[in-house]
């Protein structure tokens, strides 16, 4: 039954009514579908599911969150440089679900400014650059639009890098002004992800069929080979105590 969404209605939680929840330990014990209606209860509209497009946990999230509710939100952070294959993904999920998809985009003059001094494919020069280029194109965009929501939602999972190993289902996101954010599914694995893909029929990004497990910016993501670490293809030139975007600092925190 899809929830009621009535926001001048809805109440939200104070952060330290919020807090006081974290504190209490229980939320790490709610499975996906208990946080997401939690969250649609007491944050919606100002609740958006963080989604690259490019990985199948968003598109789990996004069909749980729109089962629940229809009017969910999600937004997505075109950087620019994101595959074809991603903005396909984007138009197939308009169609399926009758979804409003919102794109974000980076500020046209910082882009601009960044590729007249470090060239278009900078990230490949230096740590630095490369962590320059996701700031301009996904932090300051996510920044941005996260000032607009009291809470977000993630496909972050514990098992997908040493970096997210720490990840919690709930946690006051300081990096990004206090506001809640919540990975519902921190806890699967990568088999529950695509069992729940397949018996659910959530659309998806056609490269992984093509060795892709993630797919992030086109000139920044390779295909894997069997065997290797699912976030191998992301920025496979880097070690993987560096593979992080920016937009989930907090490490052991998330
Ligand atoms: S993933 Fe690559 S192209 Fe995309 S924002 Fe980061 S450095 Fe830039």
């Amino acid at each position: 039954m899809a929830l009621s969404a009535a926001p001048s209605l809805v109440q939200k939680p104070s952060i330290e009514e919020v807090n006081r929840l974290i504190g209490r330990g229980e939320m790490e014990s709610w499975d996906a579908q208990k946080i997401l209606t939690w969250a649609l209860e007491n944050f919606h509209p100002r609740l958006a599911l963080s989604a690259s497009f490019g990985a199948p946990e968003g598109m789990v999230l996004l069909d749980m969150m729109h089962k629940l509710d229809p009017t969910s939100r999600v937004f997505v952070l075109d950087t620019g440089r994101l595959a074809q294959a991603t903005h396909e993904l984007v138009d197939r999920v308009r169609e399926h679900y009758g979804k409003q998809v919102e794109m974000l985009f980076p500020r046209a003059e910082d882009v601009q400014e960044m590729v007249r001094d470090s060239g278009v494919n900078l990230f490949y020069d230096s740590l630095e650059k490369r962590k320059l280029c996701c700031r301009i194109r996904k932090v300051e965009p996510m920044r941005r639009h996260l000032a607009t929501l009291d809470a977000y939602v993630t496909g972050l999972r514990r098992d997908q890098n040493v970096t997210r190993s720490g990840t919690k289902k709930v946690l006051i996101d300081d990096s990004y002004r206090g506001i809640v954010k919540l990975n519902p599914i921190a806890d699967w694995t990568q088999d529950e992800v695509w069992q729940y893909v397949r018996k659910h029929d959530v659309p998806v990004n056609r490269l992984h069929q093509s060795g892709y497990p993630s797919v992030g910016c086109e000139p920044c993501t390779r295909a894997i080979a069997a065997g290797e670490d699912e976030r191998a293809g992301r920025w496979w030139w880097e070690s993987p105590d560096t593979k992080e975007c920016g937009l989930h600092e907090q490490g052991s925190g998330i």
